[in-house]
Formats: C-alpha cells, sequence, structure tokens
C-alpha cells in the first residue's frame, strides 16, 4: 500500500483552527542558513508541486505547502520528530520548476539543519553522519574492502586525515549573518561544456561508495579512461564529498567546507576534477558556484584557514559521462569498441543530480538530455528511453513506501520497453536499483529482473574486458544477456583460427 492510501492525516474542523500567528523569530533563524532566506519569494503558484514525485506517491508532503508554513513561520508543525521533510527525494525538480528561484529544495535542506540543531535526525542519518564525523567517509574501508580491491589490482583505501576534517566542522563565531540574503539573479540557461583542445590530464575524485562497494566499478573506469588517453591523478587525502543528502541535510556550512577542502587538493595540482558518482558531482559541482559569491567563499576559506588551506575559486569540476563527452567525444569511444554490443536494448536511467539543478550542473538539457543515449549508442547498442525516465531513485527519502513505489513504476516501465537491462552512470543509483529491485520484487511479488549496469563497465566490457573481470559477479541481478557477446568472440577467433589454419 502507498504512502497516498496509507498516511491520509486527519483534518481538523476549520472552527478549530487557532489563528496564525507569524513567527518571525523562526523566520530569522531560518535567513541565516545557507539559502535558508529564499521562501520569502514564494508567491504560492505551485508550479514546484506537479513535477515532485513526493507528492505524487505521498498525501504528507506538499513543497509548497512547506513554503506556506516557512512564510508564516509555523516552526513548530515543520520541525518535529516525524517531519514531513524527510520525504523529499532531493530530485531538484522544484529547483527547475520554481518562477522565482526559490530554490525550494534548498529552503527543506536548511530546515533540516535546523532539524539538526536541534538533535533530530532519523536513525539512518544519523548513523551516516557519525561515520563521516569519525571517518572522514560515509563509507568506510577496512580489511575486507582492501581485499576486494586487491581482486582488480587496486591498492588499499588511506585513512583519510581527520585532523583536517574535524577542525571544519566546527562553527563560524556567532553573529555572521546568511551572505546570500540577495535574492539571487537569474544564471544563464544550461548549455554544454565546450570542448577544450589539449586538456587530458584529470584529478580523480573517487568518493566513498565506489571504492569501497564497487572496485570493479573503479578498476573499469582506470582501464577504459586510460584506453581513451586520459592520465588520471590520484588525490592524496580526499575525504568523503561530503555526501548530498545526509550531511547537508547537518550542516550546509560544514557540508561547503569540507568539499572546499577536497577542491583545494585538485587546485594545489593545478587540476580540475572528475568524479564517478552523481552525488559527488553535485556536492562539488555546487561548492564551486555558491563559492563564486565573494562573502560565502570568504567565510569558507576563514573555516580552511585553521587547516592552512585556502580555496581560490577555480576548480572546475566534471562528471565522467561529461569528461567522455567533452574530453574523449563519441566517435573516439566508438573506435575504442573491440565487441560491439549489437542489438542489446539498454535502458538508460540519468538519475537527479547529473542533471539538476541544471544551472549549477550545465551538463545536458533536463527536459530532454541525451547524453547517456550517445554514450550507449557509441557501444553499437541500442538505448530505450522508458516513460518514466524522470524519475529518480528515491534515495534520499526517508520513507520505505515512497521509494518503492517509485521504484516499481519505474521498473515497469523499462520492462514494458523490454530493455535488457538498465544502465547509469552514478553508485548510489546503482545500490537502489539493485538492492531495491530484490525489495520490490518480494513487495510486489512481481519479478522484472532487469539488471543494472554501470556505464564505464559496459564501456569496459565493450573495450573487450572479459565479462569476468568486471566485478558483476557481486550484484543481485547479474547481467547474463552481456554473455552471448562472448560468444561471439569465441566465434570469431575460432573462424579466424581456422581460416588462419587454412591459409597456412
Ligand atoms: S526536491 Fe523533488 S521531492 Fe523534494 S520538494 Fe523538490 S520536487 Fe519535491
Ligand atoms: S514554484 Fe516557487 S513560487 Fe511557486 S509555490 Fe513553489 S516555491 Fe513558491
Amino acid at each position: 500500500m502507498s504512502e497516498k492510501t496509507a498516511e491520509k492525516a486527519p483534518t481538523a474542523p476549520a472552527a478549530e483552527k487557532a489563528p496564525v500567528r507569524v513567527d518571525f523569530e523562526f523566520r530569522r533563524e531560518l535567513a541565516r542558513k545557507v539559502e535558508g532566506n529564499l521562501a520569502s519569494f514564494c508567491y504560492q503558484c505551485g508550479a514546484c508541486v506537479g513535477d515532485c514525485p513526493a507528492t505524487t506517491y505521498s498525501d504528507r508532503f506538499n513543497p509548497r505547502e512547506i513554503m506556506l508554513e516557512v512564510l508564516y513561520g509555523l516552526g513548530d508543525e515543520l520541525l518535529t520528530e516525524d517531519s514531513v521533510l524527510w520525504l523529499c527525494t532531493n530530485c531538484y525538480n522544484c529547483h527547475e520548476r520554481c518562477p522565482q528561484e526559490v530554490k525550494p529544495v534548498e529552503v527543506i535542506i536548511s530546515l533540516k539543519n535546523m532539524l539538526a540543531d536541534r538533535g533530530i535526525y532519523p536513525e539512518t542519518v544519523k548513523r551516516i553522519i557519525h561515520t563521516f564525523e569519525t571517518t572522514g567517509r560515509t563509507t568506510p574501508g577496512g580489511p575486507a574492502v582492501d581485499k576486494q580491491r586487491e581482486r582488480f589490482g587496486l591498492p588499499p583505501l588511506k585513512p583519510v586525515p581527520m585532523e583536517e576534517i574535524q577542525p571544519l566542522l566546527k562553527p563560524d563565531a556567532e553573529g555572521i549573518e546568511s551572505p546570500t540574503e540577495a535574492r539571487p539573479a537569474a544564471g544563464p540557461k544550461p548549455t554544454p561544456a565546450p570542448v577544450r583542445e589539449g586538456k587530458k590530464r584529470f584529478a580523480f575524485f573517487p568518493g566513498c561508495l565506489i571504492p569501497a562497494r564497487h572496485p570493479g566499478m573503479e578498476a573499469a573506469i582506470r582501464t577504459t579512461l586510460t584506453n581513451l588517453g586520459i592520465e588520471i591523478v590520484d588525490l592524496e587525502g580526499a575525504s568523503c564529498c561530503p555526501d548530498p543528502i545526509y550531511f547537508k541535510s547537518k550542516d550546509k556550512m560544514s557540508w561547503l567546507s569540507v568539499a572546499a577542502r577536497n577542491l583545494t587538493l585538485a587546485q594545489e595540482q593545478g587540476l580540475d576534477v572528475f568524479t564517478n558518482c552523481s552525488g559527488c558531482t553535485a556536492t562539488l559541482s555546487e561548492t564551486h558556484h555558491l563559492l563564486e559569491d565573494e562573502t560565502l567563499r570568504g567565510r569558507v576559506n576563514g573555516r580552511l584557514q585553521r587547516i592552512g588551506r585556502h580555496y581560490d575559486g577555480t576548480t572546475q569540476v566534471k562528471h565522467v559521462a561529461v569528461l567522455l563527452r567533452d574530453e574523449i567525444g563519441y566517435d573516439a569511444i566508438r573506435k575504442s569498441v573491440k565487441r560491439p554490443l549489437t542489438g542489446l536494448k539498454v535502458a538508460i536511467h540519468y538519475g537527479c543530480h547529473l542533471l539538476k539543478p541544471s544551472r549549477v550542473m550545465q551538463v545536458d538539457d533536463p527536459n530532454n538530455p541525451d547524453v547517456l543515449e550517445k554514450l550507449v549508442e557509441a557501444l553499437g547498442a541500442t538505448p530505450v528511453r522508458h516513460s518514466n525516465w524522470y524519475l529518480c531513485c528515491g534515495k534520499a527519502c526517508q520513507s520505505e513506501d515512497v521509494p518503492m513505489n517509485m521504484m516499481h513504476d519505474l521498473l515497469g516501465a523499462v520492462h514494458k520497453e523490454e530493455a535488457e537491462l538498465l544502465c547509469l552512470i552514478c553508485p548510489t543509483c546503482f545500490g537502489q536499483f539493485d538492492y531495491g529491485q530484490a525489495k520490490v520484487a518480494k513487495r510486489f511479488e512481481e519479478d522484472f529482473h532487469t539488471p543494472a549496469i554501470y556505464y564505464l563497465q559496459l564501456l569496459a566490457f565493450a573495450q573487450g574486458v572479459p565479462y569476468d573481470e568486471l566485478g558483476l559477479d557481486r550484484q543481485r541481478f547479474k547481467v547474463e544477456c552481456l554473455r552471448r557477446f562472448e560468444t561471439s568472440d569465441e566465434e570469431a577467433g575460432e573462424s579466424s583460427g581456422e581460416s588462419a589454419g587454412a591459409s597456412a
């Protein structure tokens, strides 16, 4: 049963409602959070509601109503143990749609910062934040992780220098107002970044999930990019980005400061950064974007000064999909393919943070992207756009029902198109589709059996890496449909052997 049918909140009779008194102190407290003041510009048009998945899949959540409660200063209704704020999936659709640049999702995150100030967290969020604050990662390493990495020829994970992280988590001195009090000017429309000639050396920001949980993905990234002429420079001492869902919800200033420290690691090497996870891309790109504001950059540099660092605002961030498109190009990818995936129907999952907020990410048209379709086409496969392509994986939503129902609808749409696998470009989305799909099968008694695959692993396979060396054996839903292309390899080998023998 969905939240829509399960959790209908009782409505009080109109006569019993007390008159609303605007709580200005609540509004002032929110305005002190980074971008927390933006709700003041809401004129209640409702444009943020139409594409909001949390509204579609739950009766309790409506971003317009949340903005209205903010305008009234109804903190008592928003800042509660079972706050509706945690139903937001962080998909950024409202950010795209709002004509007033209110950025409802950012206001919601600032409200979560206020929840955190009061010590109110969902248990999962509390656990992940604690892991980050003690290890510098949200997915820590250890002997078992190192053993897995060794299997792919990867070195052990080094500890994060916590002596550089912990000073950044301490608050600023009292009395510093939010530097974003003024209404921001509308940014330019998104256009793909231009191809920059001769820039083939990049700092690699690995994040937490891929190195610790999916070393096969990391190995595929290193192999394929090296094949395509990219020099990968490892970032010594990098921490979690930090994650744009949990840690950003605790404290945006600490989140920005730790992210800026990661950018300084690349800045010191004079390099731009590439990422392999849409969440890392979101954090680092947004940090780069927000720190164009000199006042905010000054505040963040005040914290970085505690560890002898300074961010100058110049480090650019590229998701690996953008690196492939803009620095390598579809033709070069096509030429690198040794095993064309002809006839393979591949559904595409963009997720949210690769594309949105589009004014920050500047990757592709968020309403009609094609970068992943073209990357799949370059491998000889047939990309498939399904009717629920714009839905997100639901990872940020702290509810059982909302993400489960979203995933069910999304997989149903993929199945209808008869796609053999689902290609994605983010390890968080991958987890949702691999582990989450098993839960969907159990709850709905409907097994779509659509394996998910990270694009760089598909690219590695097309470039000739054997199936058994990709790390796909660790997935719940195996990508057995790829085996038939290995059979073709054998047949090609046999026939060339036969003809060689015949000519000898
Ligand atoms: S981020 Fe997505 S789920 Fe959250 S309020 Fe905006 S549209 Fe709704
Ligand atoms: S779209 Fe913007 S202005 Fe309209 S209700 Fe939502 S937050 Fe308010």
